[in-house]
């Protein structure tokens, strides 16, 4: 035990921390210069290309200081808002962070929050100057502003560069040095700590745990506490580029349990398990569970591909266990899911994995989040999509969720900053400065303006020096409406959003200004209204294709051309019929547009 070393690293995006772990990773020879391709712990398609780490995930390395073998336990987290919890419990299994900051960026948003759950837990930060081979680089002022920060000394501050391979050895030594080996009881009972899982199609749900008291054996019975299921441990191991079974993972190591679990939702990141023989008295961290926040509906494209959809979504969740799913129908887009995502990142990533990965072409409508209904019968509903909004006659009142947020900025900022929290019908609950420079907001905001583009904005607003962090603060009565929309006098469901009354009106007509922009002219005239109850709020117009247009698309060989139009379809564009108006994709998300 003393001589491992659990250790996370902490940074703003692109401030190079996959760079540096790679580094790292090639530096303590865990992987060999055959084996090494650029930010090997993003693995998955998707996160190599959009260059975030969405799933944590470990790596172990061996280190010789000072004559003396270290094992190195790196454990990844991801970096979005969306993600928080994953990086929580990340955060959890370590005993201390490298803070990278980028210099030619300075200290910015989102290490600030990542750098206050480290301090929570208790982590050693040991900092690092990243990136001083740039010609922009102000390694002087980048460390004032750092130990401004940190109220650490400037000499503590490693001088890095993750693409020129410099400081690498003084951040390995570092590592040995600073970061304390992990404590708790060799002897005690089991108590290990999961913190990801990873699915693996041969070998079922891959558990990734650090083991805080006790030691567990391969064939060990094993319960996990917060779901009280029980399994065997059939392989155990650590984790190098790949697994390394081994017949028993000790105290304060970090490892994998294969026990021929097949769905990802049987594994609760932040749960603890034990043994059965002699279990732990109680779990490590107080566990909760991850609540998806936003919810919307996924429909295929071509109707006659919903058990194909199924299929699909099943699959998908094998390996996403944030992600949950019920059969939905709608009268505009038919059979589909009723999904719940954590947020939106997540929602694109899903729908980008079920068109990437299983080749299905879907369509998303309105994401919402949960309103809490109380009907005039007293009965309490649940309510994510508009559709399933009683009547109003038939609704006592409407609670909606409220979040309490955490801004960290720049002084600078702040003017901006209000104007949009208060724009988000926010109430500004407290402002601490944390620096000359530096100020926590903290605002109590309705969910639903926060989940779609609220981190977006606020990013603009503060040239990316803003972070945010958020967790649910309760139900609060709303005065909420439901807007429908109107193509040609039919209700189009879809396309129904829940919204404040105070914001109803505007909203509407902003709705229909986008969708006349989004719906593309067809043969005929269509009318698009926005409603509420009976009452038409607005109304634009989409104009008839001219003749000219019509005359050339026909023209020539019209069976050659139906061929092709066929194909176009088939090709999968992402449009709905619906009625007798064609939908594209982006008209059902033209809610999040509106500004
Ligand atoms: P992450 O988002 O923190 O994982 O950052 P990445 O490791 O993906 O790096 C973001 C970008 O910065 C990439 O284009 C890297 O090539 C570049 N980068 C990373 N480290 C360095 C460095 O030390 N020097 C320079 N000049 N560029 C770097
Ligand atoms: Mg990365």
């Amino acid at each position: 035990m003393k001589k491992i070393r659990n250790f996370c690293i902490i940074a703003h995006i692109d401030h190079g921390k996959s760079t540096l772990a790679d580094r790292l990773l090639e530096f303590t020879k865990t992987v060999s210069q055959r084996e090494m391709q650029a930010q090997l712990l993003d693995n998955m398609d998707l996160e190599r290309e959009r260059g975030i780490t969405i799933k944590s995930h470990a790596i172990q390395m061996n280190y010789v200081y000072k004559g003396e073998e270290y094992i190195l336990n790196l454990i990844d987290t991801p970096g979005h808002v969306d993600f928080s919890y994953e990086v929580s419990r990340s955060i959890a299994a370590c005993e201390g962070a490298l803070l990278l900051v980028d210099a030619s960026q300075g200290t910015e948003a989102q290490t600030i929050s990542n750098l206050y759950l480290a301090i929570n837990h208790d982590l050693v930060i040991i900092p690092v100057l990243n990136k001083i081979d740039l010609p922009g680089a102000m390694p002087e002022e980048i460390k004032d502003e750092m130990v401004d920060l940190l109220g650490c000394e400037r000499s503590d501050i490693i001088p890095a560069s993750g693409k020129e391979g410099i400081g690498i050895e003084d951040i390995l030594n570092a590592i040995v040095e600073r970061i304390p080996a992990p404590v708790g009881d060799p002897e005690g009972p089991l108590q290990a700590l999961i913190f990801d899982s990873v699915f693996n199609s041969y070998r079922g749900i891959e558990v990734i745990f650090r083991v805080k008291n006790g030691s567990i054996r391969k064939g060990d019975k094993v319960k996990f506490m917060a779901t009280g299921k029980e399994y065997i441990a059939d392989e155990i191991g650590t984790l190098g580029l790949q697994q390394i079974p081994k017949q028993v993972v000790e105290c304060g190591d970090v490892g994998y349990l294969i026990s021929g679990i097949k769905v990802a939702k049987e594994v609760k990141v932040g749960d603890t398990f034990t043994h059965i023989d002699r279990p732990a008295s109680e779990a490590i961290v107080g566990f909760s569970e991850v609540k998806p926040m936003v919810f919307a509906g996924i429909y295929p494209v071509d109707t006659s591909e919903f058990e194909e959809l199924r299929e699909a979504m099943e699959k998908l969740q094998l390996n996403d266990a944030a992600l949950v799913w019920e059969p939905e129908t709608s009268a505009a887009l038919g059979f589909g899911f009723r999904c719940g995502f954590l947020g939106m990142l997540h929602m694109e990533i899903v729908q980008e994995r079920l068109e990437r990965e299983f080749d299905m072409t879907v369509i998303t409508t309105v994401p919402s989040v949960q309103f809490r209904v109380l009907t005039t019968k007293d009965k309490i509903l649940n309510i994510s999509a508009p559709s399933e909004m009683p009547e109003p006659n038939h609704i006592k009142y409407i609670e909606e969720p409220y979040i309490n947020a955490q801004i960290i900025t720049k002084s600078d900022y702040i003017g901006p900053i209000l104007n949009l929290c208060m724009d988000k019908r926010g109430i500004l609950k407290n402002q601490i400065y944390l620096t000359a420079e530096r100020v926590e907001l903290q605002f109590l905001i309705p969910l639903a303006e926060v989940v779609f583009d609220f981190f977006d904005k606020l990013k603009t607003i503060s040239r990316g020096y803003a972070s945010l962090d958020y967790e649910l603060a309760g139900y609060q009565e709303s005065d909420m409406v439901k807007l429908d929309v109107m193509l040609n006098g039919e209700a189009v469901d879809a396309l129904s959003a829940i919204v404040h009354r105070s914001k109803s009106y505007e909203w509407g007509k902003k709705l229909c200004e986008k969708l006349r922009e989004l719906i593309p002219r067809q043969m005929f005239e269509i009318a698009i209204q926005a409603a509420i109850g009976q009452k038409i709020i607005a109304r634009e117009t989409v104009k008839a294709m001219r003749k000219d247009v019509l005359a050339k698309c026909y023209g020539g060989d019209i069976s050659r051309k139906r061929k092709l139009l066929e194909k176009q379809k088939k090709g999968k564009k992402r449009m709905r019929q619906v009625g007798s108006v064609e939908i594209p994709q982006e008209a059902f998300m033209a809610v999040l547009k509106i500004n």
